[in-house]
């Protein structure tokens, strides 16, 4: 029999383009259909992430002209990626039996699908779409993005080079997903984790079809280390090798002090020490923060608030869950 394919789509303050793009994904979905590739019975979620324009009405109004389309609404804007998890265990207690999560930005080709159905097929429990190529993005973006991931490789977060949240997931491995209860998510490094067999699929990734960007720079520096933080402690790491070396030079300062003030040669070395002073204490002040970072992560942790909460639904039971 063929699979319900879910697909799963984070909004916020999308009215301007989910017009554009929501007949997109409902054909792809038709004719991957059509092929027999996945079931009529398929679904096109989106997940109304506390927007603050006409996005919800808009997704009830797809919902009302069309069965395939359905809407949750989270009680308030939580972030991408927590409204990317809402959505993926929607469908997983609808009884979907793959999920592809997909901005609905028209930014990712969804012709692509055909492609992770079929890896599906040939037994793979999550399938990663790659970009193949940046040539829409400005040289900056694309610099800084390519950057990004490799900060994140280095500093031990596992990650698949140029994916970002437009991935197949079967129902299999979500559930082992839902396993993992962190409140502090980073789904693109989290679900290589999960394990099972996996594979990637390439997709030329396109300029938006209209309304801007959410992920500036400073956002998305934000994002990294917040991934970092979430999936490596090597940066702590970093800091005791650097703590290392650092107490190594002094030991060779404390020796040639000694050694100059038994010579008698203890001239008054206010540059030095100044510089010494300013280097030491601003190391300091950085490590401390990196160390607070993963306290204030811990913090999070321990209160173990709900990730989403959802407020509406376009079908079934509007009531609250989560
Ligand atoms: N998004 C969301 N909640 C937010 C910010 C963004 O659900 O708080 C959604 C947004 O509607 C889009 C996806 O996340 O579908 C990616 O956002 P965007 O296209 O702005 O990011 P970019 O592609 O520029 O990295
Ligand atoms: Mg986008």
């Amino acid at each position: 029999m063929e699979p319900i394919l879910w697909m799963v789509i984070p909004c916020y303050n999308e009215e301007e383009v989910l017009p554009v793009t929501a007949p997109l994904f409902l054909a792809e979905l038709r004719d991957l259909a059509q092929k027999g590739k996945i079931s009529p019975d398929s679904r096109v979620l989106f997940v109304n992430d506390g927007s603050r324009d006409g996005t919800w009405d808009v997704i009830r109004g797809l919902a009302a002209a069309d069965e395939h389309y359905l809407g949750v609404a989270q009680s308030r804007n939580r972030g991408h990626q927590n409204a990317v998890l809402a959505g993926l265990m929607e469908a997983l207690e609808n009884g979907a039996d793959i999920t592809i999560s997909i901005d609905c930005d028209g930014q990712d080709d969804v012709t692509a699908m055909e492609a992770m159905v079929d890896a599906w097929r040939d037994g793979c429990e999550i399938v990663y779409g790659v970009r193949s190529k940046r040539d829409t993005d400005t040289f900056f973006k694309r610099v800084t993005a390519e950057g990004f991931y490799k900060l994140l490789r280095g500093m031990g977060a596992e990650v698949v080079f140029n994916h970002a949240d437009y991935r197949l997931v079967s129902a299999r491995a979500l559930r082992a997903f839902a396993d993992f209860h962190e409140v502090n998510l980073f789904l693109r490094g989290m679900f290589p984790l999960v394990g099972f067999k996996s594979t990637c699929v390439s997709y030329e990734r396109r300029e938006r079809l209209a309304g801007k960007s959410h992920y500036p720079l400073g956002k998305m520096l934000a994002l990294a280390f917040d991934g970092i933080t979430s999936l490596s402690v090597r940066p702590i790491r970093l800091i005791t090798g650097f703590g290392g070396v650092v107490a190594l030079l002094s030991f060779v300062g404390v020796i040639y002090a000694l050694v100059a003030s038994a010579l008698g040669r203890t001239v008054a070395g206010w540059t030095s020490m100044t510089c010494i002073i300013c280097f030491v204490s601003g190391i300091q002040l950085v490590s401390l923060g990196v160390i607070g970072e993963y306290i204030g992560k811990i913090y999070l942790e321990t209160k173990a608030r709900p990730r989403y909460i959802l407020s509406e639904r376009t079908y079934g039971d509007p009531g609250e869950r989560r």
